[in-house]
């Protein structure tokens, strides 16, 4: 790659992510596996020197570029002066701002890659997919515990919405600077039944109530919200652990309770 096409590395700021994807396949491949279309509307989470976002830009003009580094946004602005970039901390962005369902591309940080999945869930309603890379045993405990049904708090909340898979993985030595760990890229389909989720706000919570000691017994988790009776309703037996429970058992329970407690 010419050197007046890349950013001066020592810049860079390894504690907010910045390990730039810079080989050009990877990313032909990537963008060729998301199948951008004209008429769709991504948001891209930390654009970083902008590659991902230039080769994202020959399918679709309609592009929110984020990233919280003004260097970046200031270097890129320069760089491809018909693309729009925004500084901002993706943390703060406002879906309300947009009418169309976004989707969601991204070399995110991964220092906040578990904060960003937990932003983007509370956001479905804008959401269409999601194509993000993140660090690979972050993915592979993802997938891996639907696989074996030993579900994590944050695998069932993300089931609730959306469907999970692995993509790819990606070798470090394409990344500048090279960080320590190796990524993958993973994909998320909103689902379109999304489990019956009433308010997934009140969904969260109730499920950080349930897992704050996942070790007890189910009734005793739940027994501020459901008493025995309508567990067993719920063909769920009070003395199982949340592990044995399966999932479409554990989203009605969920929704029963959000019912109950908000009177949908
Ligand atoms: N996608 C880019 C860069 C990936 S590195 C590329 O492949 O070239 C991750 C990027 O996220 C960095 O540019 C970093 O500045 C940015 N970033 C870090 N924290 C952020 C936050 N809270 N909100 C938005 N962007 C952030």
């Amino acid at each position: 790659m010419k050197k007046e096409n890349l950013y001066n590395l020592k810049k860079m700021y390894k504690d907010i992510g910045q390990n730039f994807l810079i080989n050009k396949n990877i990313i032909k491949k990537i963008i060729n596996i998301v199948k951008p279309k004209k008429k769709q509307t991504f948001l891209e989470i930390g654009c970083g020197t902008g590659l991902l976002t230039k080769e994202l830009y020959k399918y679709t003009k309609k592009i929110i570029a984020i990233d919280i580094d003004n260097k970046l946004i200031k270097f890129c602005k320069k760089k491809y002066k018909n693309i729009k970039f925004i500084k901002k901390d993706i943390l703060k962005f406002n879906f309300l701002n947009y009418k169309k369902k976004l989707r969601i591309i991204g070399n995110i940080p991964y220092y906040i890659s578990h904060k960003i999945i937990y932003k983007l869930i509370k956001n479905y309603k804008f959401i269409n997919d999601i194509h993000i890379l993140v660090q690979k045993e972050f993915a592979n405990n993802l997938i891996q515990k639907i696989k074996n049904k030993k579900y994590s708090k944050t695998t069932l909340i993300i089931n609730s919405l959306f469907k999970i898979k692995k993509i790819m993985n990606i070798k470090n030595y394409f990344f500048k600077p090279k960080p320590k760990i190796e990524s993958t890229l993973i994909k998320l389909i909103s689902n379109k039944n999304k489990n019956n989720i009433k308010d997934i706000n009140f969904f969260i919570h109730i499920t950080n109530n349930i897992f704050y000691k996942k070790n007890r017994k189910i009734y005793n988790n739940l027994k501020n919200f459901i008493n025995i009776k309508e567990l067993i309703k719920h063909n769920i037996n009070p003395n199982n652990r949340l592990n044995k429970i399966n999932i479409k058992k554990y989203y009605n329970i969920v929704n029963y309770i959000i019912k109950k407690n908000k009177n949908f």
